[in-house]
């Protein structure tokens, strides 16, 4: 087991990580941007270092930065929690070839997972069930078109170089193609610097359903079943539930089982989402990410395991604490995203917290970096916190999770609180019937 790990990241997730080093006695490096020398992970780390100005490309991008943090400090390993260089494969090589541990996948998986390409082609070689379209790039409109018809419209396009929601056209008939075509290649090489894209049959109401799976790094591995992401604002994540609403457990053995056995074939080592669209009972792929997700509190919640520590064991060569047979679903969690941001609009809402009152009782989870008199700097994501509630069922759950909120307070900023007090009292919500499209639809109806 290693003695020091050094964690590249801030916020939360820096938290959660020196949390879990605490926790098996290994001492844990803070790294940190001037702007955030009065942040909490700096406070609680063991030690920490200084990597370089406020901007992320010069300091929790810098891989040289880190590579010479964890020489100074004598750490062996290093966790990158979510964002940053999580799924940077020259990051995970680099580590390498400096004899320091990446607590991660292999950066040749990291690699094929990146590219949505390769992604799609190796997942269906693995049993993985993918969206019907492009078997690869579509190079020039007349082959879109021949694509469409086979597939079916509507149609998305999609860029190969996309990534967080981005650069995604629909077309419902040939006419639309053309135009969604052209904007999505144009779009595509202004944001990515690569034209290239491809096409996938357009799910009219599916579920965001994603697996939680685990690499023992011995040719061994789990899944954690699911967790249900459908509630979205421009494809991104705002309340996170498992287990999933809609997954009955026959659904959830068999598409698990489906990805424990790729990952297993893949030799597969640490933690990875397989994410899925869910629709009339059939699973689509659409991409796999090969680091810890925002949203893992709430498979920890329902399994009682805790993820990173996991993490930490596999990369160290310990293998994983449990195996499938002792994984048991207990009750329900939902998580929802507290950002700084103005409602209804979410744009960013940086500044001074001038109180802080973490809401608690049983089964409340709040991992946040804040605290009364915390300063947000402007530099970074809007995540400030996750609430994860528990209960022994989705309506306990729901019930805590209303509880929780009332007594959370976060003064001198604009947050997503009050977002989350509108959702529950929506019987939709409530029932769990929702789908990708449905928050949208939701906020255009209720702000109109
Ligand atoms: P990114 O890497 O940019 O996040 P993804 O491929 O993961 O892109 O897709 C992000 C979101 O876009 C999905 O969660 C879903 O809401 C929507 N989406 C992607 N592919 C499709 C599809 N074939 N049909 C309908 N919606 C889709």
């Amino acid at each position: 087991m290693f003695d020091k790990i050094l964690i590249a990241n801030r916020g939360e997730i820096a938290l959660r990580v020196i949390r879990a080093c605490q926790e098996m006695g290994i001492k844990s490096v803070a790294v940190h941007s001037t702007a955030d020398a009065d942040a909490m992970h700096v406070r609680m780390a063991d030690e920490s270092v200084c990597i370089g100005p406020a901007p992320s490309s010069e300091s929790y991008l810098s891989k040289a930065a880190i590579i010479s943090a964890c020489e100074i400090t004598g750490a062996q390993a290093v966790h990158p929690g979510y964002g940053f260089l999580s799924e940077n494969a020259a990051f995970a090589q680099a580590l390498e070839d400096h004899g320091l541990t990446f607590i991660g996948p292999s950066a040749e998986h990291i690699r094929i997972m990146g590219d949505k390409i390769t992604a799609k082609v190796t997942a269906k070689e693995l049993g993985i069930p993918v969206v019907p379209g492009s078997d690869g790039g579509v190079p020039d409109f007349e082959t879109a078109k021949t694509v469409a018809e086979e597939i079916g419209y509507p149609v998305i396009i999609k860029a190969t170089a996309g990534g967080g929601g981005r650069g995604m056209k629909v077309a419902t008939n040939a006419t639309e193609l053309e135009i969604a075509f052209r904007t999505a290649r144009s779009e595509a090489k202004n944001a990515f610097g690569n034209d290239e894209v491809y096409m996938e049959k357009y799910l009219q109401r599916p579920r965001h359903i994603e697996i939680q799976v685990f690499g023992d790094g011995r040719g061994d591995a789990v899944h954690l079943g699911e967790r249900d992401c459908s509630l979205q604002r421009r494809h991104q994540k705002v309340f996170e539930e498992a287990p999933g609403p809609a997954i009955t457990p026959k659904l959830r053995s068999e598409i698990g089982m489906i990805c424990a056995n790729a990952m297993k074939k893949l030799n597969y080592i640490g933690a990875g989402t397989i994410e899925f669209l869910y629709e009339d009972g059939k699973f689509y792929f659409i991409e796999m990410n090969t680091r810890l997700q925002v949203e893992h509190p709430v498979t920890e919640g329902i399994f009682g395991v805790d993820l990173v520590r996991e993490q930490i064991r596999v990369a160290s060569g310990m293998g994983l604490s449990f195996t499938q047979d002792e994984l048991e679903i207990n009750g329900h969690c939902i998580e929802v995203r507290i950002n700084a941001e103005k409602i209804p609009n979410f744009s960013p809402c940086p500044g001074r917290i001038t109180q802080f009152h973490a809401p608690g009782g049983l089964g409340v989870r709040m991992d946040s970096a804040i605290y009364d008199g915390y300063r947000i700097p402007p530099y970074y994501d809007s995540l400030i916190g996750k609430l994860i509630v528990h209960g022994r069922d989705r309506p306990e759950a729901l019930a805590r999770l209303k509880r929780a909120l009332s007594e959370l307070i976060i003064d001198g900023i604009d947050t997503s609180i009050p977002l989350f007090h509108l959702l529950l009292a929506e019987p939709d919500i409530q029932n769990g019937e929702y789908n990708i499209h449905w928050l949208e639809k939701w906020l255009a109806q209720k702000f109109a």
